[in-house]
Order: C-alpha cells, then sequence, then structure tokens
C-alpha cells in the first residue's frame, strides 16, 4: 500500500518523540508500505515564532510572515530524516518547494493550485521515506507560503490526493476525534466514523483536531483519512462521505471557540449596498465573517455587529474603515471578546427542535446568548468567554453525548 502520514507538533515534539515517530514510520515500511510522511513544527514552535517577530514588529508583513514561520517544519523534516537513518532506513527530506506544493500568493493563508510531487513518486519506489514539510508551499515565482495555521492537515490530505494514496493518516496527540475537546470535557467520548459534512463544522467553529479547510478539501476530493494518536496503537476515528446511518444520531459533537471577537459597525447609514461593501471589502481582506446581527439605533442608523477571529481584528477593521468614507458614514470599533459554542449533526436535517433543547440548557446554566448563527447541520451562539467551559460540559450532557 501507498501510505500517506501525517505527524503533528506535539508528535515531533522532542527529541524522543521525534525517534518514537520514526519507529512508527519505520515498522510501517517494514510492514511492506511504500511510506510519505508530512511532519508538523514541533509543539510550540511556530506560536513562539509568531510573538518574536510580533515583538519586533506589531504588523509584520505576511510576506515575511511566510519566510519565518516555514523555518518550523524545515527544521523537523531534517531531524525526522536523520532519526530514520539512525534505524536504517533510508529517507529523504523535501521542502513545501521541492515536494512542489505550488500554491497562490496569498502569504498566510495561501491557496493550493497542484502539487507536482517532485521526485517523491521515483524516491517512494527506490524504498526510501519521504518526509515533506507541511503548512509550506511556493509561488510561481518562487515566494515561499504558508496555508494557515494548522496547515500540515491540508498538507497531508493534498499530497494523499496527489499520490493517489491508499490510506491518509493524521497521527496527533489525542485517539481521534471526540464528541467535544477532551481537555474541556472530560467525559467527552471517541467517535469511531464521522461524515466530512460535520468534521468540517467542527473544525470551522473551533475543534482544533482538523483544520477546515483540510477537510474542505478532502470531502471535495473524496479523501477518506483517519485521526489517531501517535503515542498509541488505539483505533481513531475514520473521517468519510456520509452513510445513512449517520443521520440516527441527531447532535454529532460540540465546538469551542474561545478565540473569537465582536466588530461594531456604528451609525451607518440605512440604505441598500452598505451592508454589501462591508462584507465585499471584508472577504477581499481574505477574512471569514460568520455571526452577522444588524438593528436599528437612533435616528434610523443602522449598527452591524459581526464576529471574525481574534486574529483577524486588524485585517478586518482596516478593511472596513476604508470602504467607510463611501458608503458615507458609519464608526468601526472591536466591541469585545467572545467565545462561540456549537452543536454539529447531520441528524439535525431530519429531527426537529435541537435549537429549544439548546437555548434551554444555556438558560438553565445562566449563560446569556449574544448571537445566534445557523446552518443545515448547525447552531452556533456567541457567549461570554467566561462562561465558555462551563457551557460546553452543560450542553454536552444536555444533549447525552458523554454516555
Ligand atoms: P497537532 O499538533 O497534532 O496538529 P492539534 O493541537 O492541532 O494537534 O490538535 C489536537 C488537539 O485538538 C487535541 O489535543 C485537543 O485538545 C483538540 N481538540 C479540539 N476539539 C477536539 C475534538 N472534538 N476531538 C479531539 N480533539 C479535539
Ligand atoms: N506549524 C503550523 C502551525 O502551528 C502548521 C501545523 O502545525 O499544522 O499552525
Ligand atoms: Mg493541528
Amino acid at each position: 500500500m501507498l501510505i500517506v502520514q501525517k505527524y503533528g507538533g506535539t508528535s515531533v515534539g522532542d527529541v524522543d518523540r521525534i525517534k518514537n515517530v520514526a519507529n512508527r514510520i519505520k515498522a510501517t515500511v517494514d510492514a511492506g508500505n511504500r511510506v510519505a510522511v508530512v511532519v508538523s513544527a514541533r509543539g510550540g514552535v511556530t506560536n513562539e515564532l509568531v510573538a518574536r517577530a510580533k515583538a519586533i514588529n506589531p504588523k509584520p508583513a505576511d510576506r515575511e510572515m511566510d519566510m519565518l514561520l516555514a523555518v518550523g517544519e524545515q527544521e523537523t523534516i531534517a531531524l525526522t530524516a536523520m532519526a530514520l537513518h539512525a534505524v536504517d532506513q533510508p529517507a529523504v527530506s523535501r521542502t513545501g518547494r521541492q515536494a512542489g506544493f505550488r500554491t497562490d500568493g496569498a502569504h498566510t493563508r495561501a491557496r493550493i493550485v497542484e502539487i507536482t510531487g517532485g521526485d517523491i513518486g521515483q524516491r517512494l519506489e527506490s524504498g526510501e521515506v519521504v518526509i515533506v514539510a507541511g503548512f509550506q508551499g511556493i509561488t510561481d515565482d518562487g515566494q515561499v507560503t504558508t496555508l494557515g495555521r494548522g496547515g500540515s492537515d491540508l498538507s497531508a490530505v493534498a499530497l494523499a490526493c496527489a499520490l493517489k494514496a491508499d490510506l491518509c493518516q493524521i497521527f496527533t496527540d489525542v485517539d481521534g476525534v471526540y464528541t467535544a475537546d477532551p481537555r474541556i470535557v472530560p467525559n467527552a467520548k471517541k467517535i469511531d466514523e464521522i461524515s466530512y459534512e460535520e468534521m468540517l463544522e467542527l473544525a470551522a467553529m473551533g475543534s482544533k483536531v482538523m483544520q477546515a479547510r483540510a477537510v474542505e478539501f478532502s470531502q471535495k476530493y473524496n479523501v477518506v483519512f483517519e485521526v489517531r494518536s501517535s503515542f498509541n496503537d488505539n483505533p481513531g476515528t475514520i473521517v468519510k462521505a456520509e452513510v445513512p446511518s449517520m443521520e440516527d444520531v441527531v447532535v454529532r459533537g460540540v465546538a469551542l471557540d474561545q478565540n473569537q471577537a465582536k466588530i461594531t459597525v456604528s451609525d451607518l447609514p440605512d440604505k441598500p449596498g452598505a451592508a454589501a461593501k462591508i462584507f465585499v471589502a471584508i472577504g477581499q481582506a481574505n477574512v471569514l465573517v460568520d455571526m452577522i446581527v444588524q438593528n436599528i439605533g437612533r435616528g434610523g442608523a443602522a449598527n452591524l455587529t459581526f464576529t471574525v477571529n481574534k486574529d483577524d481584528v486588524p485585517r478586518a477593521m482596516e478593511a472596513v474603515q476604508k470602504v467607510l468614507p463611501e458608503i458615507g458614514g458609519g464608526v468601526v470599533n472591536h466591541t469585545g471578546d467572545i467565545a462561540k459554542l456549537s452543536v454539529v449533526g447531520v441528524g439535525m436535517r431530519s429531527h426537529a427542535g435541537v435549537a429549544a433543547t439548546l437555548f434551554n440548557i444555556l438558560a438553565e446554566n445562566s449563560v446569556n446568548i449574544q448571537m445566534i448563527s445557523t446552518s443545515e447541520i448547525k447552531i452556533s451562539v456567541a457567549i461570554d468567554l467566561e462562561d465558555a467551559k462551563k457551557a460546553a460540559q452543560a450542553v454536552h450532557d444536555g444533549f447525552e453525548l458523554g454516555v
């Protein structure tokens, strides 16, 4: 079989863990497989590099950020190849450029255009393990890019697709995808199989276990993958296309995003086109907006409040600021940080009453709801950051996900 394995930051966090990863890779080769591996930076390294950049310049240029952040993965590919050599396993490291990860030029959030693979195919044929740097790519004019935080997941599923791998395994520090983040909800349960759609909603709503864009990619190209632990041999979670029995479960899981901010545009002239101009500008700045509330304030002017990822606040504010003169007024402010709590399940399509149950559980626990958004298979609420953990546990228990 041709197998693509991805090892995340904690799994390659120090020398012993890299040796452990090398042993697992070698065991997979010894079992008769060809193996291509995608690795992340050591846990914490990317965050440290971001912090160092911000200490030097609070608004670092995106191009230079990519140049900096790509360093983390480049360290790990070399160390992992060396660890394989030390156990007599032929292996070679490849950067994103060498592996032909062609992307567009949207620095810090680039999109993959094509993966040519470079010489990976030949190397695998000749019995070598190829270790590819996750998270990074290259534009056609040679600029280093990165694929957004958590982007090694995307590198792995995209490589599995390009190589037509038989199996794609995402090794991490938990046994699989749980009904909630097990660090926040200790009685969360491992899910054996989950649909792309549910996994995508959970990821997009803050479940860090998979990068949302990676799930979107695998859904589009039907790349089945398994999320499992690099620290044991327990079976993990299979992520694949929906099968009918999956609809029997109404709520599959709870996601919590504690990194959300509210932005309010007040005194906005209440006329057609104002909201369009604002959200077009935000979209062009590559910022994702989730919840939106509009109300009419004093004197007929509108107030528009929406949520974005906290890291995107400066980018979003700048985009709105630029477009306000064109609209003829308005003031933009960052009006606070919130948590977003979501319940997700494909069964919501055919079962009514999930919203009512959710709101009741929150009310019983004195959690105030600030905003609401829904899709066919999810309901999200914006709540106070202080209530986040208590609310996640209560909702998880209320929907009986731990039993
Ligand atoms: P890696 O470095 O391997 O990519 P991440 O830290 O990005 O690992 O993702 C794994 C973490 O995701 C877990 O340690 C866990 O705390 C968190 N997590 C959030 N939601 C979930 C969930 N529903 N199931 C499992 N893990 C989750
Ligand atoms: N090292 C990158 C990050 O921390 C990519 C990844 O780990 O997937 O976001
Ligand atoms: Mg990750």
